[in-house]
């Protein structure tokens, strides 16, 4: 076993059983189009790619890739491209096939990259559905006002309706690894949010300042980048309480209040 491979890819492969209930919970017909992120040795390929699917996996590690080929070179339902996903053309993908799902067991040293990467585009797909570490899960699936209810909630409840599924411990991978792990559901949000033209980098620049110091009143708990006088003005305008926390607000409104706040800091 190479460790240092799959300590620095972030490899933990599947057992058969798990993989095929992983599987089975997409819901991808015969022919759709399914994009799978970090295919390792092919556990959740294989039973996908049984259901007729017309899958495209992306896999950084050209070893892994190899023996993908070897397994499913000859299915005519089988697409590999060797990259890091974070390079990957996801835009090109999702301009070439319609409504695609995405899913993957992802690895979980940028998990959230992918998914922070994925989410302004997923109205483009059928949504995503994999595997991230629990901790994490449970931070993107939290609801406001609940303790894991953070930036990173905000982020993709903006696009996505969320939902675990389930919970995988780890006797269920090789080489186990040291935390649980969880897969998740995300669909496109049924009433998109509208964000009025504002900039989402920035939008979200500023979610990620609001939690800076979380336990603190949202008028103390950004750090240095915004200015509190400005920042007490938008709650007094906004008639929020002047005890409210960042954990408090949806991102509908923390939209408001970004929008409120955004012309003030453009000069
Ligand atoms: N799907 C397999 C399974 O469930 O058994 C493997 C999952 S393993 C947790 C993560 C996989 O993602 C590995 O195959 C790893 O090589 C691959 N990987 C890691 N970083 C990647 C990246 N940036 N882009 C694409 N694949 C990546």
């Amino acid at each position: 076993m190479d460790r240092a491979r799959r300590r620095k890819f972030g490899q933990n492969f599947l057992d058969v059983p798990t993989a095929i209930a992983i599987a089975g919970d997409l819901p991808a017909n015969e022919g759709e189009a399914v994009l799978e992120i970090g295919p390792g040795h092919g556990a959740l390929t294989e039973h996908l790619l049984n259901r007729g699917v017309e899958l495209t996996a992306v896999e950084i590690d050209e070893q892994c890739v190899e023996v993908l080929n070897g397994k499913f070179g000859d299915r005519k339902n089988f697409h590999i491209t060797n990259i890091d996903f974070l390079k990957f053309d996801l835009q090109g993908f999702l301009d070439a096939h319609e409504k695609p799902w995405v899913t993957g067991n992802l690895p979980y040293n940028v998990s959230t990259a992918i998914i922070a990467g994925l989410m302004p585009r997923l109205y483009l797909t059928k949504g995503f559905m994999g595997m991230v570490q629990l901790e994490v899960a449970e931070r993107i699936c939290a609801a406001p006002c609940s303790s894991n209810y953070g930036s990173l909630s905000v982020l993709v409840s903006a696009f996505a309706d969320t939902k675990i599924l389930r919970k995988i411990g780890p006797e269920h991978f090789t080489p186990k690894p040291n935390v649980d792990s969880a897969t998740m559901l995300l669909t496109p949000r049924t009433v998109p949010m509208d964000f009025k033209g504002a900039d989402i980098d920035k939008f979200f620049d500023f979610v990620r300042a609001a939690f800076t110091q979380k336990r603190k009143t949202l008028s103390n708990s950004f750090g240095k980048a915004y200015d509190k006088k400005k920042i007490q003005e938008a709650i007094e305008l906004l008639n929020y309480p002047a005890t409210v926390r960042a954990e408090e607000l949806s991102p509908e409104q923390f939209l408001e209040f970004y929008n409120v706040i955004s012309p003030k800091f453009s000069s």
